[in-house]
């Protein structure tokens, strides 16, 4: 492993931090909760690479001691690796409220595949109907196509 995929903890401003890295038995993500102010603590999750089964475990564990200290947890630009444990495993949703996300889309023009951010803030209602936001491909102009099924991977969003 290199150090590049060791996991940190980078803080980014008062109550924000981000997440770097893999997250497994090496990352400790008990120190969070602490880093709240006035019971918001938003958690970058762009960085993080890689999730294993440990941890998802310190994950949940990380849920449960938020709510437990009365802590929201905002989760932006939440990486596509967590997205999968959040539509596999309820209890990694905790009451986090995610508020961006990265989705997989591919132009069918160019042939072109990224992996977008979307505002789950500026297009609730779209999400709200299990539709992804139309996105524009950054090579060739044309719409891209949401490369995966939608109903799958906006699961975390649904609420009950
Ligand atoms: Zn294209």
């Amino acid at each position: 492993m290199t150090s590049g995929n060791r996991f940190r903890i980078e803080e980014r401003g008062p109550a924000q931090v981000a997440l770097i890295g893999v997250i497994d038995e090496n990352a400790d993500l008990t120190t969070l909760p602490a880093m709240a102010q006035r019971g918001m603590l938003q958690l970058d999750l762009g960085g993080v690479t890689f999730i294993n089964s440990l941890g998802v475990r310190d994950w949940i564990r990380l849920q449960a001691a938020a709510q437990a200290a009365r802590v929201s947890l905002e989760l932006c630009n939440v990486a596509e690796p967590i997205i999968h444990q959040l539509n596999m495993i309820i209890a990694t949703r905790g009451t986090a409220k995610v508020t961006s996300f990265f989705a997989p889309y591919a132009c069918d023009n160019c042939g072109r595949e990224d992996s977008l951010i979307v505002d789950a803030v500026a297009h609730a209602a779209t999400l709200a109907r299990g539709q992804a936001p139309a996105m524009v491909c950054k090579e060739c102009g044309a719409a891209m196509a949401f490369n995966d099924f939608p109903e799958r991977y906006l699961a975390f969003l649904q609420r009950d």
